[in-house]
């Protein structure tokens, strides 16, 4: 694959006393040098002052020299394209108000615009746009400006492009490569999540056969390879190219291990997810919550029966039966907040992907909010290539429940919920109304077990005592010691997450 060739590089202003060197060079390094070599001063030409932007020198060129704009230099590239290069967006005004040209292309078919994407040049692309350049122009290989930004990495200028003017963020070159193929290809995870953001189409197969994931397997880009299988399917692994190769089998035959292993694991969670087999995967998509209610409640009557009103122990004295109650209390009012916890919606964000369907095809991209500020300020990782969403910074995907969730925190199988923004203080107030009402009913149980009148002074004795009489109290204090411990671990983790949900700190 070879991208689009245009100079990689101008080298900054080099000022050495009043004399402005020039060092541009092309890319690949086979298409020579423009201008003058390092050490010689500034060559005196349209297309050099294009490059630096200055304006006064083109001016003096063409208004006194009489210098034409609308011809190419002696490479074949126009003074408009080295402007949009180098981001020089008053030079281009210039230009095109004497006599450059927004649709003129070179010997490789390409535009100004398809220049200004390689640096991600905005404020020049968006001046081109304005003066008619079209957006879809396609040079000698089918590259679009689309392609060109993916090449490149050029995500905000994607962005633009797209949401601003309708640029086709999926279209294949010659080659049959779309955009996605490309930032795969060059591994520019950001590129990649923002096309499948905008539906670019994952399974799309070049020439070779190869998908957006064969390329990023072959280049062994494991950000690249991570993202797409994120967001892709069982099938995307399976997929062969012309010569019968999935990207696993790629990737082992040109020796990249980690890509080939992680993409081999990924085929084994899918596999396994699909059988419904039982694995670490599934584990979490267990509904525990009425297992856990149950056995609650089943612990709660085995304490209101054999401790509060045991056959052999006296009955409960006011004060003592008023703190040895209030266990009781504690551990109901937490199992509704229990209840509230794994039936409300734990803040789940609303998903764009419905929208999608409805969608004209004159506003392909109305669903992306061209002035969202997390994209604009480059936070990239924020989109959800699932749910087709700008989360917010705390928010993250649940693979569980495959939705965005806001303040994310966990998804605990316990409560078969995720735990986020609308429960997770619900789901603290129920852990340390269960933490006190293990503390209160455990020490109410030891009380009246060693309180016991009846209870023979000899320690054997009161062993055989208490293992005929007491039980299912003792069986009580055992699990409830268990449990304390587990749910005690919890509550700390849960409060020193409660500090961080209060300072607002991003995860
Ligand atoms: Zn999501
Ligand atoms: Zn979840």
């Amino acid at each position: 694959m070879s991208e689009v060739e245009v100079v990689e590089e101008v080298l900054p202003l080099k000022q050495s006393g009043d004399v402005v060197a020039n060092g541009n060079g092309y890319r690949g390094g086979n298409n020579g040098v423009i201008g003058v070599s390092h050490d010689e001063n500034l060559r005196n030409d349209v297309y050099t002052a294009a490059a630096y932007g200055d304006l006064e020198k083109l001016q003096r060129l063409v208004e006194y020299e009489g210098c034409s704009l609308a011809e190419t230099d002696g490479l074949g590239y126009y003074a408009l394209q080295w402007a949009a290069l180098n981001n020089r967006t008053a030079a281009a005004q210039y230009i095109i108000e004497h006599g450059g040209d927004v649709h003129a292309t070179d010997h490789n078919g390409q535009t100004a615009l398809h220049w200004s994407a390689v640096r991600g040049a905005i404020q020049v692309a968006e001046l081109l746009l304005q003066e008619d350049a079209a957006v879809d122009a396609a040079d000698i290989n089918g590259y679009q400006i689309a392609h060109v930004a993916a090449q490149y990495g050029q995500t905000a200028f994607l962005y633009h492009v797209v949401s601003k003017w309708n640029a086709d963020p999926d279209v294949p070159d010659n080659d049959g490569r779309s955009p996605l193929h490309w930032a795969a290809y060059k591994g520019f995870a950001d590129c990649i999540r923002l096309l499948l953001f905008l539906d670019a189409h994952r399974g799309r197969q070049d020439k070779e056969g190869c998908t957006p994931l064969h390329w990023a397997a072959i280049r062994s880009n494991l950000e690249a390879c991570t993202v797409l299988v994120q967001a892709g399917k069982k099938e995307d692994l399976m997929v062969t190219d012309n010569g019968g190769l999935t990207p696993e089998q790629l990737a082992s035959d040109k020796n990249h291990r980690e890509v080939a292993i992680f993409l081999g694991n990924a085929r084994r969670l899918f596999k396994k997810g699909c059988d419904g087999n039982n694995n670490f995967g599934q584990l979490s998509k267990l509904r525990l919550s009425p297992v856990l209610w149950c056995s609650s409640l089943l612990l709660m009557v085995t304490y209101i029966q054999s401790v509060l009103m045991a056959p052999y122990l006296p009955r409960l004295t006011a004060g003592f039966g008023l703190l040895a109650w209030s266990g009781v209390f504690l551990a109901s009012a937490g199992l509704v907040l229990f209840y509230r916890c794994s039936r409300k919606d734990p803040g789940y964000i609303r998903m764009n992907v419905h929208d999608l369907q409805n969608m004209k095809d004159d506003e392909p991209l109305l669903k992306i909010e061209r002035n969202n500020p997390a994209l604009l300020a480059g936070n990239w990782s924020q989109l959800c290539v699932t749910c087709k969403i700008v989360r917010p910074l705390r928010a993250k995907h649940c693979s569980t429940c495959n939705r965005c969730v806001d303040q994310f925190d966990h998804h605990c199988p316990w409560v078969s919920n995720c735990i986020g923004k609308k429960n997770k203080w619900d789901f603290f107030l129920f852990l340390v109304l269960e933490v006190s009402a293990m503390l209160i009913t455990g020490g109410v149980t030891i009380t009246r077990i060693l309180t016991d009148p009846m209870a023979p002074s000899s320690f054997l004795q009161w062993m055989n005592h208490a293992g005929i009489h007491h039980i299912s109290a003792i069986s009580f204090l055992i699990v409830d010691f268990l449990l304390f411990f587990g749910v005690a671990t919890l509550t700390a983790v849960q409060a020193s997450q409660g500090c961080r949900w209060s300072i607002q700190k991003p995860i």
